[in-house]
């Protein structure tokens, strides 16, 4: 089964950038309940999605005060226990974050193994790519970030039910 994501944020001045699980620097954050990582938040409704299992507001509510300021790796924690408590192996992930600076490159490698370590993927099935929108938009303006994720998932056998490759 396919999944896919897609989340939105709002940058602020002295918020702070965390993607992909990673702090990035910058003068310009996310403004959020949780940590406002973008990308693990669309990574996460991938993998809901491609399991039928709703999405993310619905399983962390941001009217929660469980979940303020909460890490999104941790978020993304819980739905991977999720999905192997549901009987499903992650094949793969593939996302894209839109954003206009400052320049992902960099954090690249770091962003895909802490996605690897949680997912319990080899780095090759963890593929993260970056663009900016030309300045355009509200993304090329500064005004916000974007973040895609598709994901493959499939149902476990008996013999590797419940954990992921
Ligand atoms: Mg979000």
């Amino acid at each position: 089964m396919v999944g896919f994501g897609y989340d939105i944020h709002r940058l602020a001045e002295g918020e702070s950038l965390i993607l992909g699980g990673i702090e990035i620097s910058s003068p310009f954050g996310t403004v959020a309940h949780s940590d406002g990582d973008v990308l693990l938040h669309a990574l996460c409704d991938a993998l809901l999605g491609a399991a039928g299992l709703g999405d993310i507001g619905e399983h962390f509510p941001d009217t929660e005060a469980e979940y303020r300021g909460i890490s999104s790796i941790e978020l993304l924690r819980r739905v991977m226990d999720l999905l192997r408590s549901e009987n499903y192996r992650l094949v793969n992930v593939d996302c894209t974050l839109v954003l206009e600076k400052p320049k992902i490159l960099p954090y690249k490698p770091a962003m895909r193994e802490r996605i690897a370590e949680v997912c319990g993927l080899p780095l090759r099935r963890v593929s993260l790519k970056a663009t900016t929108s030309e300045k355009l938009g509200f993304v090329g303006s500064g005004e916000g970030i974007e973040a895609y994720a598709a994901c493959q998932i499939e149902e476990a056998d008996e013999k590797t039910a419940g954990t992921a490759l």
